[in-house]
């Protein structure tokens, strides 16, 4: 596989990962912007088309509140899952 090969196998799968990223990273369909190709979300306020993943992880984490300064990833995640549990009863 050549160089450019391998870049634009990175592109499109990076392409992939965005979109389903977009899809199901847990807010409503209404909040969803998908037109001409844009990736983005009306409640999170995440480009997932644009921003860089540490931004787009930074902006997931804030959108948890009360998180503890220092928390572990799977801390986060633990809250997530319980929020979202608590939005749906
Ligand atoms: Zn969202």
């Amino acid at each position: 596989m050549t160089a450019e090969n391998e870049r634009e196998k990175l592109e499109a799968d990076n392409y992939v990962l965005r979109w389903l990223l977009w899809l199901r990273h847990g807010c409503n369909g209404a909040s969803l912007y998908g037109d001409d190709g844009e990736m983005q979300c009306n409640t999170c306020m995440i480009d997932f088309k644009r921003d860089d993943p540490l931004d787009i992880e930074q902006k997931w984490i804030e959108k948890v509140k009360h998180i503890p300064k220092g928390a572990r990833w799977s801390e986060v995640f633990e809250r997530m899952v319980k929020a979202e549990q608590d939005a749906d009863s």
